[in-house]
Protein backbone atom coordinates (compact mmCIF):
# COMPACT_ATOMS: atom_id res chain seq x y z
CA UNK A 1 0.00 0.00 0.00
CA UNK A 2 1.58 3.39 -0.99
CA UNK A 3 0.70 5.74 2.43
CA UNK A 4 0.64 9.19 0.45
CA UNK A 5 2.53 11.70 2.11
CA UNK A 6 0.84 14.76 2.31
CA UNK A 7 3.93 16.72 3.87
CA UNK A 8 6.21 15.43 1.07
CA UNK A 9 3.90 16.47 -1.69
CA UNK A 10 3.26 19.74 -0.15
CA UNK A 11 7.23 20.02 0.38
CA UNK A 12 7.95 19.68 -3.42
CA UNK A 13 4.76 21.81 -4.55
CA UNK A 14 6.17 24.65 -2.52
CA UNK A 15 9.40 24.29 -3.83
CA UNK A 16 8.15 24.29 -7.47
CA UNK A 17 6.58 27.27 -6.74
CA UNK A 18 9.69 29.19 -5.23
CA UNK A 19 11.58 28.05 -8.73
CA UNK A 20 8.78 29.86 -10.36
CA UNK A 21 8.60 32.70 -8.51
CA UNK A 22 12.14 33.27 -8.81
CA UNK A 23 11.31 33.08 -12.56
CA UNK A 24 8.64 35.42 -11.82
CA UNK A 25 10.42 38.18 -10.33
CA UNK A 26 13.11 38.17 -13.06
CA UNK A 27 10.51 38.66 -15.83
CA UNK A 28 8.35 40.84 -14.35
CA UNK A 29 10.24 42.68 -11.99
CA UNK A 30 7.95 41.76 -8.75
CA UNK A 31 6.43 39.03 -7.13
CA UNK A 32 2.84 37.57 -6.33
CA UNK A 33 1.72 39.06 -3.24
CA UNK A 34 -0.23 37.46 -1.01
CA UNK A 35 -3.19 39.67 1.86
CA UNK A 36 -4.98 37.79 4.21
CA UNK A 37 -7.78 39.52 6.40
CA UNK A 38 -7.45 38.00 9.44
CA UNK A 39 -10.95 38.86 12.19
CA UNK A 40 -11.03 38.38 15.47
CA UNK A 41 -8.86 36.18 17.92
CA UNK A 42 -10.30 32.63 17.56
CA UNK A 43 -7.03 30.72 18.06
CA UNK A 44 -7.28 27.91 15.20
CA UNK A 45 -7.97 30.96 12.77
CA UNK A 46 -4.82 32.53 14.22
CA UNK A 47 -2.75 29.37 13.76
CA UNK A 48 -4.12 29.00 10.38
CA UNK A 49 -2.90 32.50 9.51
CA UNK A 50 0.48 32.46 10.91
CA UNK A 51 1.08 29.38 9.19
CA UNK A 52 -0.22 30.43 5.54
CA UNK A 53 2.19 33.46 6.07
CA UNK A 54 4.60 31.11 7.20
CA UNK A 55 4.77 29.00 3.87
CA UNK A 56 3.85 31.88 1.83
CA UNK A 57 7.46 33.85 3.31
CA UNK A 58 9.27 30.55 1.90
CA UNK A 59 8.25 30.72 -1.64
CA UNK A 60 9.20 34.17 -1.87
CA UNK A 61 5.65 35.34 -1.61
CA UNK A 62 5.07 38.80 -0.95
CA UNK A 63 2.66 38.63 2.30
CA UNK A 64 0.97 40.51 4.34
CA UNK A 65 -1.83 40.16 7.24
CA UNK A 66 -4.68 42.24 7.97
CA UNK A 67 -5.76 42.09 11.84
CA UNK A 68 -9.14 43.59 13.02
CA UNK A 69 -10.87 42.69 16.29
CA UNK A 70 -14.24 41.20 16.30
CA UNK A 71 -16.17 44.25 16.48
CA UNK A 72 -15.19 45.09 13.03
CA UNK A 73 -17.96 46.85 11.06
CA UNK A 74 -18.64 44.90 8.29
CA UNK A 75 -18.00 48.40 5.84
CA UNK A 76 -15.01 48.37 6.92
CA UNK A 77 -14.18 45.03 5.49
CA UNK A 78 -15.75 45.55 2.74
CA UNK A 79 -14.04 48.76 1.91
CA UNK A 80 -10.88 47.20 2.76
CA UNK A 81 -11.07 44.19 -0.01
CA UNK A 82 -12.31 47.02 -2.28
CA UNK A 83 -8.76 48.98 -1.80
CA UNK A 84 -7.03 45.53 -2.25
CA UNK A 85 -8.83 43.89 -5.20
CA UNK A 86 -7.71 47.97 -6.95
CA UNK A 87 -3.99 47.26 -5.58
CA UNK A 88 -1.59 46.18 -8.21
CA UNK A 89 1.20 44.15 -5.80
CA UNK A 90 -1.40 42.32 -4.18
CA UNK A 91 -2.35 39.11 -6.46
CA UNK A 92 -4.44 37.15 -3.85
CA UNK A 93 -6.86 38.11 -1.20
CA UNK A 94 -8.01 35.91 1.26
CA UNK A 95 -10.29 36.19 3.97
CA UNK A 96 -9.90 33.99 6.98
CA UNK A 97 -12.98 31.69 7.91
CA UNK A 98 -14.99 31.55 10.03
CA UNK A 99 -16.33 35.70 10.72
CA UNK A 100 -18.20 36.94 13.09
CA UNK A 101 -21.86 37.13 13.05
CA UNK A 102 -22.22 39.72 12.26
CA UNK A 103 -20.54 39.90 9.38
CA UNK A 104 -22.20 37.98 6.20
CA UNK A 105 -19.84 35.50 4.80
CA UNK A 106 -21.59 36.05 1.24
CA UNK A 107 -21.13 39.84 1.15
CA UNK A 108 -17.41 38.73 1.54
CA UNK A 109 -16.94 36.24 -0.53
CA UNK A 110 -18.44 38.43 -3.28
CA UNK A 111 -16.58 41.64 -3.07
CA UNK A 112 -13.58 40.02 -3.40
CA UNK A 113 -12.67 40.26 -7.23
CA UNK A 114 -12.74 36.25 -9.01
CA UNK A 115 -9.37 37.88 -10.39
CA UNK A 116 -7.49 37.91 -6.45
CA UNK A 117 -10.38 35.09 -5.34
CA UNK A 118 -7.22 32.44 -4.22
CA UNK A 119 -9.67 30.62 -1.97
CA UNK A 120 -12.11 29.61 -5.04
CA UNK A 121 -15.12 30.40 -3.30
CA UNK A 122 -16.38 33.51 -5.35
CA UNK A 123 -19.68 32.12 -7.57
CA UNK A 124 -18.06 33.50 -10.98
CA UNK A 125 -15.07 30.56 -9.95
CA UNK A 126 -17.29 28.13 -8.51
CA UNK A 127 -19.05 28.38 -12.39
CA UNK A 128 -16.09 28.74 -14.13
CA UNK A 129 -14.83 25.29 -12.48
CA UNK A 130 -18.08 23.70 -13.46
CA UNK A 131 -18.21 24.97 -17.09
CA UNK A 132 -14.44 23.62 -17.10
CA UNK A 133 -12.70 26.81 -17.76
CA UNK A 134 -9.92 28.21 -16.26
CA UNK A 135 -10.56 29.24 -12.40
CA UNK A 136 -9.18 29.54 -8.86
CA UNK A 137 -9.89 26.03 -7.13
CA UNK A 138 -10.58 25.74 -3.45
CA UNK A 139 -7.26 24.37 -2.00
CA UNK A 140 -8.39 21.55 0.32
CA UNK A 141 -9.72 19.54 -3.44
CA UNK A 142 -7.21 20.88 -5.31
CA UNK A 143 -4.81 19.51 -3.08
CA UNK A 144 -6.40 15.87 -3.10
CA UNK A 145 -6.43 16.38 -6.98
CA UNK A 146 -2.74 16.40 -7.16
CA UNK A 147 -2.16 14.25 -4.90
CA UNK A 148 -4.47 11.59 -6.95
CA UNK A 149 -2.80 12.48 -10.14
CA UNK A 150 0.82 11.39 -8.48
CA UNK A 151 -0.54 7.77 -7.87
CA UNK A 152 -2.84 7.95 -11.02
CA UNK A 153 -2.00 9.92 -14.05
CA UNK A 154 -4.54 8.76 -15.92
CA UNK A 155 -8.09 9.19 -14.35
CA UNK A 156 -10.20 8.93 -17.75
CA UNK A 157 -12.70 6.17 -17.18
CA UNK A 158 -12.06 5.83 -13.49
CA UNK A 159 -14.99 5.47 -10.94
CA UNK A 160 -14.62 8.13 -8.31
CA UNK A 161 -17.33 7.98 -5.43
CA UNK A 162 -16.94 11.51 -3.56
CA UNK A 163 -18.72 11.39 0.29
CA UNK A 164 -19.91 14.73 1.37
CA UNK A 165 -21.32 17.52 -1.26
CA UNK A 166 -19.90 20.60 0.71
CA UNK A 167 -19.16 23.87 -1.63
CA UNK A 168 -15.83 23.60 0.17
CA UNK A 169 -14.16 20.05 -0.63
CA UNK A 170 -17.26 17.59 -1.87
CA UNK A 171 -18.72 20.08 -4.62
CA UNK A 172 -15.39 20.65 -6.20
CA UNK A 173 -13.62 17.77 -6.26
CA UNK A 174 -16.71 16.24 -7.87
CA UNK A 175 -15.89 18.98 -10.62
CA UNK A 176 -12.13 18.76 -11.14
CA UNK A 177 -12.79 14.43 -11.46
CA UNK A 178 -15.09 15.10 -13.81
CA UNK A 179 -12.82 17.36 -16.04
CA UNK A 180 -10.07 14.42 -15.81
CA UNK A 181 -13.02 12.05 -17.71
CA UNK A 182 -14.07 9.96 -14.09
CA UNK A 183 -17.51 8.82 -13.60
CA UNK A 184 -17.91 10.33 -10.35
CA UNK A 185 -20.72 9.86 -8.45
CA UNK A 186 -21.48 12.44 -5.50
CA UNK A 187 -22.64 11.03 -2.32
CA UNK A 188 -24.29 12.58 0.97
CA UNK A 189 -26.48 12.12 3.91
CA UNK A 190 -29.70 10.71 2.44
CA UNK A 191 -27.39 8.52 0.53
CA UNK A 192 -29.48 5.12 0.46
CA UNK A 193 -26.41 2.49 0.41
CA UNK A 194 -23.23 4.26 1.06
CA UNK A 195 -21.22 1.05 1.43
CA UNK A 196 -22.77 0.02 -2.00
CA UNK A 197 -21.45 3.05 -3.84
CA UNK A 198 -17.85 3.14 -1.94
CA UNK A 199 -17.53 -0.72 -2.93
CA UNK A 200 -17.80 0.54 -6.79
CA UNK A 201 -15.13 3.16 -6.87
CA UNK A 202 -11.49 3.13 -7.90
CA UNK A 203 -10.95 6.66 -6.14
CA UNK A 204 -12.69 7.62 -2.63
CA UNK A 205 -12.70 10.43 -1.47
CA UNK A 206 -14.21 11.25 2.33
CA UNK A 207 -14.93 14.86 3.52
CA UNK A 208 -17.76 14.32 5.59
CA UNK A 209 -16.60 15.08 9.28
CA UNK A 210 -17.67 11.69 10.94
CA UNK A 211 -14.52 9.59 12.34
CA UNK A 212 -13.53 6.27 10.38
CA UNK A 213 -17.24 6.18 8.77
CA UNK A 214 -15.52 4.39 5.83
CA UNK A 215 -14.52 1.23 6.71
CA UNK A 216 -12.16 -1.78 5.23
CA UNK A 217 -15.48 -3.98 3.96
CA UNK A 218 -16.25 -0.75 1.86
CA UNK A 219 -12.84 -0.16 -0.52
CA UNK A 220 -12.62 -2.02 -3.45
CA UNK A 221 -9.28 -3.74 -3.75
CA UNK A 222 -6.40 -1.09 -5.11
CA UNK A 223 -8.78 1.60 -4.86
CA UNK A 224 -6.88 4.93 -4.17
CA UNK A 225 -8.68 6.76 -0.72
CA UNK A 226 -8.15 9.84 0.24
CA UNK A 227 -9.06 11.08 3.39
CA UNK A 228 -10.38 14.95 4.30
CA UNK A 229 -11.91 14.56 7.49
CA UNK A 230 -10.07 16.02 10.02
CA UNK A 231 -11.93 14.72 13.56
CA UNK A 232 -10.83 15.37 17.50
CA UNK A 233 -11.46 12.11 19.34
CA UNK A 234 -10.68 10.81 22.61
CA UNK A 235 -7.82 8.61 20.36
CA UNK A 236 -6.05 11.76 19.23
CA UNK A 237 -7.02 13.31 15.07
CA UNK A 238 -9.17 10.93 13.06
CA UNK A 239 -9.95 11.17 9.98
CA UNK A 240 -13.11 9.84 8.00
CA UNK A 241 -11.79 6.55 6.73
CA UNK A 242 -10.80 3.99 9.10
CA UNK A 243 -7.16 4.05 8.30
CA UNK A 244 -5.78 0.66 9.73
CA UNK A 245 -8.68 -1.40 7.91
CA UNK A 246 -8.51 0.64 4.88
CA UNK A 247 -5.27 0.14 4.57
CA UNK A 248 -5.15 -3.61 4.06
CA UNK A 249 -6.99 -3.29 1.17
CA UNK A 250 -6.39 0.24 -0.51
CA UNK A 251 -3.62 0.83 -3.22
CA UNK A 252 -3.41 4.34 -1.81
CA UNK A 253 -4.45 6.03 0.76
CA UNK A 254 -3.75 9.49 2.84
CA UNK A 255 -3.13 9.49 6.78
CA UNK A 256 -4.64 11.82 9.01
CA UNK A 257 -2.36 14.21 10.02
CA UNK A 258 -0.27 14.20 7.45
CA UNK A 259 -2.19 13.62 4.52
CA UNK A 260 -4.62 16.32 2.53
CA UNK A 261 -4.03 18.91 5.56
CA UNK A 262 -0.26 19.80 4.23
CA UNK A 263 -1.26 20.28 0.61
CA UNK A 264 -4.20 23.09 1.37
CA UNK A 265 -1.80 25.64 2.26
CA UNK A 266 0.53 24.96 -0.54
CA UNK A 267 -2.70 25.17 -3.06
CA UNK A 268 -2.99 28.34 -1.38
CA UNK A 269 0.62 29.64 -2.45
CA UNK A 270 -0.20 28.12 -5.73
CA UNK A 271 -3.25 29.57 -6.60
CA UNK A 272 -1.60 32.95 -5.73
CA UNK A 273 1.12 32.15 -8.20
CA UNK A 274 -2.05 31.47 -11.01
CA UNK A 275 -3.73 34.59 -9.76
CA UNK A 276 -0.64 36.79 -10.38
CA UNK A 277 0.13 35.09 -14.01
CA UNK A 278 -3.55 34.80 -15.23
CA UNK A 279 -2.95 39.10 -14.30
CA UNK A 280 -0.39 39.38 -16.06
CA UNK A 281 -1.78 38.05 -19.38
P1 LIG B 1 -19.56 19.87 5.85
O1 LIG B 1 -19.76 21.18 5.21
O2 LIG B 1 -20.07 19.63 7.24
O3 LIG B 1 -20.19 18.75 4.91
C1 LIG B 1 -20.25 17.41 5.29
C2 LIG B 1 -20.88 16.59 4.19
O4 LIG B 1 -20.94 15.24 4.61
C3 LIG B 1 -22.32 17.01 3.86
O5 LIG B 1 -22.51 17.05 2.47
C4 LIG B 1 -23.18 15.91 4.49
O6 LIG B 1 -24.35 15.61 3.77
C5 LIG B 1 -22.23 14.73 4.37
N1 LIG B 1 -22.59 13.71 5.36
C6 LIG B 1 -22.91 13.87 6.67
N2 LIG B 1 -23.20 12.68 7.23
C7 LIG B 1 -23.05 11.76 6.26
C8 LIG B 1 -23.20 10.35 6.22
N3 LIG B 1 -23.56 9.64 7.29
N4 LIG B 1 -22.98 9.73 5.05
C9 LIG B 1 -22.61 10.40 3.94
N5 LIG B 1 -22.44 11.75 3.92
C10 LIG B 1 -22.68 12.40 5.08
O7 LIG B 1 -18.04 19.43 5.91
P2 LIG B 1 -16.72 19.95 5.12
O8 LIG B 1 -16.51 21.39 5.40
O9 LIG B 1 -16.72 19.46 3.70
O10 LIG B 1 -15.62 19.13 5.93
C11 LIG B 1 -15.59 17.72 5.97
C12 LIG B 1 -14.44 17.26 6.84
O11 LIG B 1 -13.23 17.71 6.25
C13 LIG B 1 -14.43 17.80 8.27
O12 LIG B 1 -13.91 16.80 9.11
C14 LIG B 1 -13.45 18.96 8.20
O13 LIG B 1 -12.83 19.23 9.44
C15 LIG B 1 -12.45 18.44 7.20
N6 LIG B 1 -11.69 19.47 6.46
C16 LIG B 1 -10.37 19.25 6.29
C17 LIG B 1 -9.62 20.17 5.57
C18 LIG B 1 -8.15 19.90 5.38
O14 LIG B 1 -7.39 20.81 5.03
N7 LIG B 1 -7.70 18.65 5.54
C19 LIG B 1 -10.20 21.31 5.04
C20 LIG B 1 -11.57 21.48 5.20
C21 LIG B 1 -12.32 20.55 5.90
P3 LIG B 1 -25.60 16.64 3.65
O15 LIG B 1 -25.19 17.64 2.61
O16 LIG B 1 -26.72 15.78 3.20
O17 LIG B 1 -25.79 17.25 5.00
Amino acid sequence: MILIDGKKVAAELREELKQEVNELKTKYNKVPGLTVILIGDMAPSQIYVRNKEKSANEVGLKSEVIRYPDTIEEKTVLEKIKELNNDESVSGILVQLPLPRHIDKQKVIETITPLKDVDGFHPMNVGNLSSGYESSVPCTPLGCYLMIKKIEPNLSGKKAVIVGRSNLNGKPMTQLLLKENCTVTITHSRTKDLKAECLEADIIVAAVGIPELVKGDWVKKDAIVIDVGINKTENGLVGDVAFDEVSKVAKALTPVPGGVGPMTIACLLKNTVDCFKRSQK
